[in-house]
């Protein structure tokens, strides 16, 4: 199967809210309690004409901070494997977090294509924080809201780009 882009990233950012945007379909499970998405979920989209699937990453069963951590790790080892895009999604509320430095030095040592999505940049004053996160060392770099769809036009013109 071709064209597999992998949504991870810490519990909360806001995986399962983009990965409903894209597949237009409410199979991910989004809550307001931290890492509360069950499993990987798979999905269909498209945009310009290219088709591709959509996995949303998640499924910790969260007991102590180290489990915690080895569950992002596991999670983005596995969409590397398995995905042709990685779509790392961080939260411009709290700025970057050790969670998310843990998640980028995998992927600025193993991954191939790498998006960063800023999410939670509901409004046009948000934008300027997000580029705090060209911190982490891996372009390219969309501000989004996965609530009101702010930026993801834009983020997925690149994305078909590079599949
Ligand atoms: P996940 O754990 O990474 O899958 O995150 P969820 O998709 O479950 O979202 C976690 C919380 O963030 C929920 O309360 C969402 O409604 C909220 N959220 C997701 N996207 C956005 C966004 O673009 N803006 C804002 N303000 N909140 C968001
Ligand atoms: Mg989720």
């Amino acid at each position: 199967m071709g064209n597999i882009v992998a949504i991870v990233g810490r519990p909360n950012v806001g995986k399962s809210t983009l990965f409903n945007r894209l597949t237009e379909s409410r199979q991910a499970i989004v809550d307001e309690a931290s890492g509360v998405t069950r499993d990987r979920i798979y999905g269909k989209s498209e945009w310009n004409g290219v088709r591709f699937s959509v996995v949303d990453t998640g499924g910790y069963a969260i007991n102590s901070e180290d489990q915690f951590e080895n569950a992002i790790r596991e999670q983005v080892l596995i969409a590397i494997e398995e995905a042709d895009v990685i779509v790392f999604v961080v939260d411009v509320s709290t700025g970057v977090t050790d969670y998310d430095e843990a998640v980028a030095e995998i992927l600025r040592r193993k991954a191939k294509n790498v998006i960063i999505a800023v999410n939670k940049v509901d409004n046009h004053q948000q934008i300027p924080e997000a580029s705090y996160f060209y911190s982490m060392g891996l372009n390219e770099l969309f501000p989004i809201s996965a609530i009101n769809g702010a930026g993801t036009g834009e983020l997925l013109d690149h994305l078909v780009k590079i599949l």
